[in-house]
Order: structure tokens, then C-alpha cells, then sequence
């Protein structure tokens, strides 16, 4: 599943390819990704991307009408080369109050100027299996519903374009139509971005004390609280800070929750650079590559030789290092111990 860095590492892309390139049409192929009914599919053909956003694991790619300069204040130069501040914004506050991110003080004033009735965002959110797939030049064959994992397409008149997938049969990838990104349920819930300009050591504070004796490894990766970690993310910034993922939130130490901010943008930032440039199709390899517990059961932990371990859960695990994380304690394996009773 892609989380917040190879997201952020998609908007990046198409950031690059798609700013001001003009919406041939869009398709709909598996009728069931399309959360929204009020925008028709259809009204997308005829407009230019204008600003491409990231919202925790949600991606929204803005468009109006042709024109370029009804996109008021939205210098696209600004933020394709800024760095993660620029592309990610900031949040109100930097603490939990809330939840709503809106943006940071790059991106004041970006509304179209002739009424926000005018400008569309196609939102999608990748959820388990889905992806997305850059095309130089779109198929010419149809898109037909019903076969392969194909779920929506986007044609560019340049002849390029994506196709958004999704492996499987569970149907998780969603796309919406909204005027405003906010409108997305999942997105008006999410917690701050742990990348914001404005999330600092007491925005981390104040989310640990909130989450009570909560297991942290839950409260790393729950969006309403914390926008963009999913299972990868939060096993990789648990290793790196030394925490067993089952430590209480708000029984970390003063010196536990400094490793543990640190750790958190560390282990994002140096996903996001190394993701960064790698195109589309790679960033799976790339994530997997970077990561140094997570999904290495049985391998030998990077920094002090112990095995990593992992605890099972109905549909997920955690993996951790007894060495580095644990004082050297095997973690109960839930599952197991649920038959075992
Ligand atoms: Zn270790």
C-alpha cells in the first residue's frame, strides 16, 4: 500500500508531467471506485490541471477551464521544485484539535478567481492493492469494465495520460469529484501531516498524551490522528526510534518522545528523497527496497544482527526487531495466542 512518501513522491510526478496539460477524457471502468455522483465524469474533458495536492495518502489533481491564468496565485514553478514543506502545506495549529488540514502559506489564495464552481478535483486514494500507471502515450485499444484490474483512465489531448488500478478483487481504490478537496469524508477527517510546516515537538506531544494508554503503533498509523503512516511507515519509525510497538502512547519518556518526532520525519524524509524522481512505475520496488523491518521477517536486523520478528493480525502484521526494540522480548503473536486459548 502506498503511504505518505511514495504519495507524495506520485504528486511530485505528476506534478511534472501533467501541470497544465488539458483533460481529453476521463473513464470511469470499474463503476464502483467512483465515490461522488454530483460531477459528472464528463465535465472533466476540456480542462488544464492546475495544482496537483497530496492529503495524507489522497491525491488530488485540480482542474479549470483552459486558460492557465484563472489559476490565481498558484505558481506551479514554486512548488515542483520545492522542498517537502512546499508540497505538503502546513496545518492549523500543529496539534490534534481539529483535524482539518488546510493549506500552508504557500498556497493561500489559489481559488480560481471566478468562483470556485469553476475548478474540479479529481481525488483518488490508492488504499491496499492500487496504483497508478503513467502512460507517454494512452492505449488505443477500449477500456472495457469487468476485465483486468484496470479502474479509471485519464487522457491527456498530448496523447498522455494514467491509468488508476487495482489488483484484486476487493475494491478499495476510491475515486471522487469534488469542487472543494475537503469534501472527501476521509480527507475533512485527517489528522496533521507529520511533514507540515507547523507540526512540531508538541504537535506529537499533544497527539501522544490524547491517545492515552493507546498502543503507539495504532496511533501512528490511524489518519484521524496522524495523516499520511500506514503499517510500513509506522514499523520503519518504531525501529528507528528503538520503541516496541505495543509501548503506551503516553508512557513514552521525555527523551522517547524527542527519538520518536525525529524519527518520524526522519524515516518520511528519506522515503520521500529516495522515492523522489524514481517514476511511477518503480516506486513499489523502491519502497520495499528502503524499508528495514517491515516485511523482512527472518532477516537479520540491519543495525544489531537480531531476527525481526513480527506479530500477526486477521489481516495484517507488524514486524519489529527484539533487539533494537523490545529488550530482547518476543512479542506475542495475537493470533497464535487466540487459538492457543
Ligand atoms: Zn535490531
Amino acid at each position: 500500500m502506498p503511504e505518505l512518501p511514495e504519495v507524495e513522491a506520485l504528486r511530485r510526478f505528476l506534478d511534472r508531467r501533467c501541470l497544465g496539460l488539458t483533460v481529453d477524457r476521463a473513464q470511469v471502468v470499474a463503476f464502483a471506485c467512483l465515490k461522488t455522483a454530483e460531477i459528472p465524469v464528463s465535465a472533466l474533458g476540456g480542462c488544464e490541471v492546475g495544482r496537483v495536492e497530496r492529503r495524507g495518502k489522497f491525491l488530488g489533481v485540480c482542474v479549470g477551464e483552459a486558460g492557465g491564468d484563472r489559476f490565481v496565485g498558484g505558481d506551479p514553478s514554486e512548488r515542483a521544485g520545492g522542498g517537502v514543506g512546499a508540497g505538503v502545506g502546513g496545518q492549523p495549529g500543529g496539534g490534534t484539535g481539529g483535524g482539518q488540514f488546510v493549506d500552508g502559506p504557500v498556497d493561500e489564495g489559489v481559488d480560481i478567481a471566478e468562483g470556485v464552481g469553476s475548478q474540479t478535483w479529481l481525488v483518488f486514494h490508492l488504499a491496499r492493492a492500487g496504483w497508478l500507471r503513467w502512460h507517454d502515450t494512452m492505449p488505443t485499444a477500449p477500456a472495457r469494465p469487468g476485465r483486468g484490474p484496470l479502474a479509471f483512465r485519464l487522457s491527456f489531448t498530448d496523447g498522455s495520460g494514467f491509468d488508476l488500478t487495482e489488483a484484486g478483487t476487493r475494491q478499495r481504490l476510491a475515486v471522487y469529484l469534488v469542487r472543494e478537496l475537503e469534501e472527501v469524508p476521509g480527507v475533512a477527517s485527517l489528522g496533521p501531516d507529520p511533514l507540515g510546516q507547523l507540526f512540531t515537538r508538541e504537535s506529537l506531544d499533544s497527539i501522544l498524551e490524547q491517545a492515552g494508554r493507546a498502543q503507539i503503533k495504532g496511533v501512528l498509523r490511524d489518519q484521524h490522528v496522524l495523516a499520511g503512516v500506514g503499517n510500513a511507515y509506522s514499523d520503519e519509525v518504531l525501529w528507528a526510534a528503538g520503541l516496541s510497538p505495543f509501548a503506551a502512547a503516553d508512557r513514552l519518556t521525555d527523551e522517547q518522545r524527542a527519538v520518536l518526532y525525529a524519527a518520524l520525519q526522519g524515516t518520511l524524509r528519506d522515503a520521500i528523497d529516495r522515492a523522489d524522481g524514481v517514476a511511477a512505475a518503480g516506486l513499489k520496488a523502491e519502497k520495499k527496497a528502503g524499508l528495514n523491518v517491515h516485511g523482512r521477517t527472518g532477516e537479520a536486523c540491519p543495525r544489531c544482527g537480531t531476527t525481526i520478528a513480527e506479530v500477526s493480525f486477521a489481516d495484517s502484521s507488524l514486524q519489529y526487531c527484539p533487539g533494537c526494540q523490545t529488550g530482547g522480548r518476543v512479542l506475542a503473536d495475537r493470533r497464535l495466542s487466540r487459538l492457543l486459548k
